[in-house]
């Protein structure tokens, strides 16, 4: 048996001398052109003794290097929040609090004063015991959190040596590099940067969350990349299979210009759509949302034509911020400035949805994080987290219509809690005469099957029901969402799981209340008339995907989709579904987005 996990695969070559490795697609978009390989570090720092009275004179060195670096952070964090707004402009912040952070700061000083050692190695030394203990974390959030000290570790050992940081690339190169920072790709976007490849990175790693947003192809985890390509060498980057093909053959050149031109059409096309309804040929409407997770995203809304946001996620306020948990205020401030532009469209905030893969440092290590502490468990828990981020929705609900959403609810009694505690914040808000929305709709989040199997009773005390296919699918299947090895079997098109889509649109139905899928299946339009046949009134997904969406819904009639779903639900497994839903579209004349998948050239 071959049990080599995907990520770790060994390069591709073709008897044409291409050379194809494979990683993971971050940021969607086909780039063709010259690499920019990119070398960071490569620093050697050496170990010095300071005399005595040379050591007051290096702690001078040391904090001008400090106060240079934030310097150049201030500039990086201005040219962010102009080309990507707040939340965006807080990663570099972060970076910047590093530089004073007292775990480093004086732990440096004390190298340099106590141990007399030279400023570049005590920086180098304390770093690097600093990152050990990031990268050694089971949460991949903490263990991408290490680049940015990397980035801040280099940034002042080359302000020690008053040497100049790289800053400027060559224009229209796809750049190729070990890793990169939140930083570098904001600088490089200057230069109009055709894509990104990486040694390493995850998705959800600050640079790819960015590329997204600058919407830069990016492919990360394709092992030694910067091992295999020279600047100037050709490479075809795919940001949507999560491939690279360097010194491309003239053939496999022409493949790839004709996708590009494809998606760049497709693309076209999709605008056209963007002004008119989601309405199927015999009048049904659908809502179709935006899923955000940055304040910068908000323009998407209007730009792909969604009905406000029906999933904003908000992990990411606290993740940019580390330790430091925002306050009450800060989040009042950003989701007031966020309901005010969507308004008069609806805002749908979810509370904190912690624990799984988005790891909160003050987590302690779980065997099976997916099936421990998360989402409501430890907000139930936590009450002062939970009172702070009820607090700073209601507040800001005051100033636009704004919904709230529950993550990860399994019982009725932890639903029940939940509504208790949202009672006292409510209580103690009108007590102290702040202004907050009284009749703000909760929503439940049906992510597991139990609260699946119970909608109708959370249906008795909810306003709507919110799906999450995405952990849906995996709790039902038993599919960790996250592990390439099985990611063959996370099928959201099973009947096992539409069942219990059905389950949930029925049990609303009893209580007349709205159903929403807000999953990635939301955006897949493989999956609109299933969705839309089973009685599910909203889909929220990323907005690029919305316009596709919408072709499929503008194609149909509603009891066409009704029957394809009742034949759906009668399939045995996945791909018997996913087959006749492709026939199905084929004959609504909905070609797809994998129209670009299209036979490539024989390798
Ligand atoms: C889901 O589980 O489908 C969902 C929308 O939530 P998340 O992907 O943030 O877990
Ligand atoms: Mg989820």
């Amino acid at each position: 048996m071959d049990a080599t996990p995907a990520g770790v695969a060994e390069p591709r070559r073709t008897p044409d001398g291409e050379c194809i490795l494979e990683g993971k697609g971050v940021a969607p978009g086909i780039a063709i052109g010259p690499v920019f390989l990119y070398a960071r570090g490569g620093m050697t720092v050496e170990h010095r003794r300071l005399d005595p009275d040379e050591v007051e004179r290096e702690v001078e060195r040391f904090e001008r290097a400090v106060e240079r670096a934030e310097r150049d952070l201030e500039k990086i964090i201005t040219v962010a929040r102009e080309r990507l707004g707040e939340t965006s402009a807080q990663i570099f912040d972060a970076q910047r609090l590093m530089l004073r952070d007292d775990q480093v700061y004086q732990a440096v000083l004390h190298h340099i004063r106590h141990d007399r050692c030279n400023a570049d190695y005590a920086v180098k030394t304390v770093m690097t015991q600093h990152r050990r203990r990031l990268e050694a974390s089971d949460s991949e959030y903490l263990r991408e959190r290490a680049n940015d000290l990397l980035d801040v570790q280099e940034r002042l050992i080359r302000h020690l040596r008053r040497g100049k940081l790289l800053s400027s690339i060559d224009a229209e190169t796809i750049v190729v590099a070990q890793t990169l920072t939140a930083a570098d790709i904001v600088l490089f976007s200057r230069r109009q940067i055709l894509g990104c490849a990486m040694d390493y990175g995850g998705p959800t790693s600050h640079v790819s969350i960015i590329a997204r947003a600058l919407g830069v192809p990016a492919v990360v985890g394709l092992q030694r990349v910067t091992e295999r390509v020279q600047s100037g060498d050709t490479m075809i980057l795919d940001g949507f299979e999560g491939r690279v093909i360097i010194h491309p053959t003239e053939d496999r050149l022409a493949h790839y210009r004709m996708r590009q031109e494809r998606y760049r059409r497709l693309l076209q096309e999709q605008k056209s759509l963007i002004p008119l309804p989601a309405e199927t040929l015999d009048g049904h409407r659908v809502t179709l949302r935006a899923n955000l997770e940055l304040e910068e995203e908000l323009d998407l809304i209007e730009a792909y034509g969604a009905d406000g946001i029906g999933l904003f996620r908000t992990e990411i306020q606290y993740l940019f911020t580390r330790r430091i948990t925002p306050q009450e205020d800060d989040l009042y401030h950003q989701y007031r400035r966020i309901v005010e532009h969507v308004a008069p469209a609806v805002t749908t905030f979810r509370l904190l949805d912690m624990g799984g893969d988005k790891m909160l440092p003050m987590s302690h290590r779980e065997h099976n994080p997916f099936l421990g502490w998360r989402g409501l468990r430890i907000l139930l828990d936590r009450p002062e987290l939970l009172h702070a981020q009820l607090r700073a929705i209601l507040r800001a609900g005051a100033h636009g219509p704004t919904r709230l959403l529950v993550p990860m609810v399994t019982t009725l009694p932890e639903w029940r809690r939940l509504r208790e505690h949202l009672a006292e914040v409510q209580d103690r808000l009108r007590h102290e005469g702040l202004p907050f929305a009284e009749q703000m709709p909760l929503g439940v989040m049906i992510e597991v099957p139990a609260a699946a199997l119970m909608a109708e009773h959370l249906a008795a005390e909810a306003d709507f029901l919110s799906i999450g296919t995405n952990d849906l699918t995996q709790y039902t299947l038993a599919v960790d969402r996250g592990n390439d090895l099985v990611a063959g079997l996370f099928q959201e098109l099973h009947p096992a799981v539409l069942a219990l889509i059905q389950k949930t649109v029925e049990g609303a139905r009893r209580h007349g209340i709205p159903v929403s899928v807000c999953g990635e299946m939301a955006g897949d339009p493989r999956a609109t008339a299933v969705l839309v046949g089973l009685g599910v009134s909203e889909l929220s997904a990323v907005p690029a995907a919305l316009p596709g969406v919408k072709r499929v819904i503008r194609a149909m009639n509603l009891d066409e989709a009704r029957t394809l779903a009742t034949q759906a639900l009668q399939e045995i497994d996945a791909e018997a579904v996913r087959g006749r839903v492709e026939t199905w579209l084929k004959q609504h004349g909905c070609g797809l987005l994998h129209d670009l998948n299209a036979s490539e050239p024989a390798s």
